[in-house]
């Protein structure tokens, strides 16, 4: 019998997959404290994650722990130097979250152009025509967009872009210059040019020491002043203070963020009055399909793994 921890409650769909099978059970920590975790998480096998950390500090005290399964892709709440040293498995949800970010990227980059959020509160306040047609909208046909990082987001959102008859560049050093091509983008080198001339830029790369801060405000000014900037991928990839000087400074249009340097964002940071930037509580995955997906997804790998059939594309490389 394997046990399995839920921290941090989960879509019940995950949920049944492992009621319905015999050889798992399970019990859900909703307290994801350190202090909880380091009591509670020696007990079991297998663990699923959201967003808690599992530091060395609780890692450490869980001998029977053999495989993580994150509810996500991303994994920087882990101390991957220990679970490495200590050969436990980091599963992801490899498939389920792409098609939610993509379409996150594309609500905001519509919502931003035609300054929704302007028009709904003008009409709320009675001025139905009044400001209307001094608000600036513009329109993402025939604009340019880059996609930095070309991995499951950025090819999922390629496709919705072309659908939109954006042009495509792509800044992946990663990706070569066919597998861009075939989804009808162009490859790019040189990041600082590119920046120079797209009219939208989005964010699809993991947070390490070379994106920190990739989007700072000597990049920024630098840009068009009808540019907009979207980051769905991880808080610090755009330097926040830098971004909120550029939208004050008119040096580009308006900003969408999904993700802060720190979460939840403080009241005090400076973006909360900018009404440049839109803003949403890293909640781009939370849509009912996309959270069904990733339940499923999460506690599928664990039953995977346990019966040796797991998906080598759910598995990160140490
Ligand atoms: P992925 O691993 O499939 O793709 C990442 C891509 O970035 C890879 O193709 C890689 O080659 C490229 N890359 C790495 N370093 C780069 C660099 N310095 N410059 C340019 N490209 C670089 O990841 P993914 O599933 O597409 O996720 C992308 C990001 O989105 C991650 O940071 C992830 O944590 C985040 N994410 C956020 C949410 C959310 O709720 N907002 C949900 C899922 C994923």
């Amino acid at each position: 019998m394997h046990k399995v921890a839920i921290i941090e409650n989960i879509h019940k769909d995950g949920i049944n997959l492992l009621k319905n099978n015999p050889d798992f059970e399970f019990e859900i920590i909703e307290d994801s404290s350190e202090e909880n975790l380091i009591k509670v998480l020696p007990n079991f096998d297998a663990c699923t994650l959201r967003v808690s950390k599992l530091n060395q500090k609780i890692l450490s005290n869980c001998k029977n722990l053999k495989v993580i399964s994150r509810h996500g892709v991303g994994y920087d709440n882990v101390d991957l130097d220990y679970i490495k040293k200590n050969n436990i498995t980091l599963l992801i949800t490899a498939t389920a979250n792409a098609v939610a970010v993509a379409e996150h990227v594309i609500y905001m980059m519509l919502s931003i152009s035609k300054s929704i959020n302007q028009y709904d509160q003008e009409v709320r306040i009675g001025n139905f025509k009044k400001n209307a047609s001094t608000i600036t909208t513009l329109e993402l046909f025939n604009k340019e967009i880059l996609i930095i990082g070309f991995g499951r987001i950025g090819q999922s959102l390629i496709k919705r872009c072309k659908g939109l008859e954006m042009r495509v560049k792509v800044f992946d050093p990663f990706v070569n210059k066919e597998t861009i091509e075939r989804f009808g983008g162009k490859k790019i080198e040189n990041l600082d040019e590119e920046l120079k001339i797209c009219d939208y830029v989005s964010l699809h790369v993991p947070l390490n020491k070379k994106t920190k801060n990739l989007i700072n405000y000597s990049k920024l000014k630098n840009m068009k002043r009808e540019a907009i900037v979207i980051n769905t991928s991880r808080g610090g990839i755009i330097n926040e203070n830098d971004l909120d000087k550029a939208l004050r400074d008119n040096l580009i249009f308006g900003a969408g963020l999904d993700v802060f340097e720190k979460e939840p964002i403080d009241k005090t940071n400076p973006l909360i009055s900018n009404s440049k930037v839109l803003l949403s509580p890293h909640s781009a995955t939370f849509t009912n399909e996309c959270k069904s997906r990733m339940s499923l997804e999460t506690t599928k790998n664990i039953i995977d793994f346990f019966e040796n059939k797991i998906d080598k594309s759910m598995i990160v490389k140490l």
